[in-house]
C-alpha cells in the first residue's frame, strides 16, 4: 500500500486524504496549527458553480486599479511587494485578458459542478455531517451600473449552461419579505449551494481517523528531502517522515513548502474578513452585495455570517480596520434590518485565499519530480472546488484516467 503525506489540512488537504484513503492509500495528514480556525474554516461557505470568470480578467484588473491602494475599497494591493508578489502580479498582468476569461470559463464550471456533485454524494451518504442548503445565491445590486455587469455575467453564465434568473426589486423582496433588502435588483443563480465551512471541517477531521487517516497536528513541515528525481521524506518539527508520494495543499504556504524542491508556484495571499451575528430579523438566502463585494451567509437559526476583504499579498494577521468597516457599512446600506452593528476586533476571523496568478488553481504532478503533486491556488473558491482537487488528485497519483483534464491545472503553466 503507498504511503503518502499530505502537507496541510485546510478543506484541500482533507479532502485529498478522503479520496486518497478511500482508494487504499496509508495516508498522514501533516498540519502545523490545531485545525480550527484556518482559511478554510470562516470563510463565506458558498459553493459557486456562479463563479466562472477567473479572478485575473480584465474588468478585475480595471476595478483593482481604481481602488488598490484606498484603505476601504474591497480590494487592495501590498505597495512594497517582495520579488514573489512582482513575479505574481507580473503573471497576473499577462492573465487578465478577454481570452483567458473565454478559455477558463467551461473550465471552472466543470471543475465546479463536479464538486457540487461530490458534495451531494456526500451528504446522501451521510458520510459527512454538516449543514448544506441548495438555495442557490443571490447577487444584489444598487447601482444600475453594478446592475448591467451583473446581467452581462449572468448571460454569459446562462450560455455555459447555467440557470440564472434575473431579479427586480419586487422578486428580491418576495425571497426576503423579513429583511426587505434595499436593492435595485438582482441575479439568483440556481447553481449554487451554501454550507457551514467550520462544521465542513470538523466532520472531516472526525470522519478521516475512522477511514484509517492518521492526523498529526501542531507538526511543521520545515523540509523535504530528496534523491534524484524523487522526494523521500519530509522533515518537520516532530522528526522525519519517509513517504512513497507527497501531496502539498498548504494554501498560500504552498510558496515556501515548494521552495524547498526549487520551484516557484506563482500563490499570493489575498487576505479577508467575516465575523457572524444573530440577525436582527432573519436573512434566508445567501447573497453577494455586488457593489461592495460582500458576501451574506446564513448560517441556520438566525445566525448570520457577513464577510469581505480582498487584500492581495498580505500575509499577515493584522485587521485593517477600514475593511471591516466596509463590509458593516455596506451590509446596514443593503439590510436597513442590520444597521449599525459593532464588531470587536476579538469577533472578527481573517483567512488568507491562496490566490494563483490566472484565478485557475493548481492541481497535478510537478514536472521535475516522479512523486511530488500539488493543490492550491483556489483563490475565493477553494471550498467549492476542494473534492472535485481531492478526487483528481487521487485518480492521478492512482495512475486512473482522471474525471477532467488536468492540462489547464499543471503547475508550469
Ligand atoms: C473572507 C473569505 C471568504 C471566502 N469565501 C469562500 C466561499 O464562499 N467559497 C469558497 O469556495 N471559498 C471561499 N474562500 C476561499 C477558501 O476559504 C480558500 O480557497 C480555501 O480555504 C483554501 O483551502 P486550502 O486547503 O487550499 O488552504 P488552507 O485552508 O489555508 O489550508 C492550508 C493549511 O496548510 C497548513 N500549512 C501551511 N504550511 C505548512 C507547513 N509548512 N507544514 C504543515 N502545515 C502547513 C496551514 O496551517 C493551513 O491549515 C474564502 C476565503 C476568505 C478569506
Amino acid at each position: 500500500m503507498s504511503k503518502i503525506v499530505v502537507v496541510g489540512g485546510g478543506a484541500v488537504g482533507l479532502f485529498t486524504a478522503w479520496y486518497l484513503q478511500k482508494k487504499g492509500a496509508d495516508v498522514t495528514v501533516i498540519e502545523r496549527t490545531d485545525m480550527t480556525d484556518g482559511c478554510s474554516y470562516g470563510n463565506a461557505g458558498l459553493i459557486v458553480p456562479s463563479h466562472v470568470i477567473p479572478f485575473a480578467s480584465p474588468e478585475m484588473l480595471r476595478k483593482g486599479l481604481k481602488n488598490m491602494f484606498k484603505a476601504s475599497s474591497p480590494v487592495a494591493a501590498r505597495m512594497f511587494p517582495s520579488a514573489d508578489l512582482i513575479h505574481w502580479y507580473m503573471r497576473f498582468l499577462g492573465a487578465a485578458t478577454n481570452e483567458h476569461v473565454e478559455k477558463s470559463i467551461p473550465i471552472l464550471k466543470d471543475l465546479s459542478l463536479l464538486s457540487k456533485s461530490l458534495y451531494e454524494d456526500l451528504k446522501k451518504s451521510g458520510d459527512l455531517d454538516f449543514p448544506f442548503w441548495q438555495k442557490g445565491l443571490l447577487m444584489l445590486y444598487k447601482s444600475e451600473k453594478v446592475g448591467e455587469e451583473l446581467r452581462h455575467e449572468a448571460e454569459i453564465a446562462r450560455k455555459a449552461g447555467l440557470n440564472v434568473s434575473n431579479l427586480s426589486a419586487a422578486d428580491v423582496h418576495k425571497l426576503e419579505p423579513d429583511t426587505l433588502p434595499l436593492v435595485s435588483g438582482g441575479v439568483h443563480y440556481h447553481s449554487d449551494d451554501h454550507l457551514n465551512p467550520a462544521a465542513l471541517m470538523q466532520s472531516l477531521q472526525k470522519a478521516l481517523p475512522k477511514l484509517g487517516v492518521k492526523i498529526l497536528t501542531g507538526c511543521e513541515v520545515t523540509d523535504i528531502l530528496t534523491e534524484g528525481v524523487k522526494a523521500t521524506a519530509v522533515v518537520t518539527s516532530k522528526g522525519t517522515i519517509p513517504f512513497d508520494e507527497i501531496v502539498v495543499s498548504a494554501g498560500m504556504w504552498s510558496l515556501p513548502v515548494l521552495k524547498k524542491l526549487q520551484v516557484r508556484v506563482p500563490v499570493q495571499p489575498g487576505k479577508g474578513y467575516s465575523f457572524k451575528v444573530e440577525a436582527k430579523a432573519p436573512i434566508h438566502y445567501p447573497a453577494l452585495l455586488s457593489d461592495a463585494n460582500v458576501a451574506v451567509t446564513p448560517l441556520g437559526n438566525g445566525l448570520t455570517q457577513f464577510g469581505g476583504g480582498m487584500e492581495v499579498g498580505f500575509g499577515d494577521m493584522k485587521i485593517r480596520h477600514p475593511r471591516v468597516q466596509q463590509v458593516i457599512k455596506a451590509v446596514g446600506e443593503f439590510y436597513p434590518t442590520q444597521t449599525g452593528m459593532s464588531i470587536g476586533d476579538s469577533e472578527i476571523w481573517q483567512g488568507h485565499r491562496p490566490c494563483s496568478f490566472d484565478g485557475l488553481p493548481f492541481i497535478g504532478k510537478l514536472k521535475a519530480y516522479s512523486n511530488v503533486f500539488v493543490g492550491t491556488g483556489h483563490s475565493m473558491m477553494g471550498v467549492t472546488l476542494a473534492p472535485a482537487t481531492g478526487l483528481l488528485l487521487s485518480e492521478l497519483i492512482g495512475g486512473e484516467k482522471t474525471s477532467l483534464d488536468l492540462n489547464p491545472f499543471r503547475i508550469e503553466r
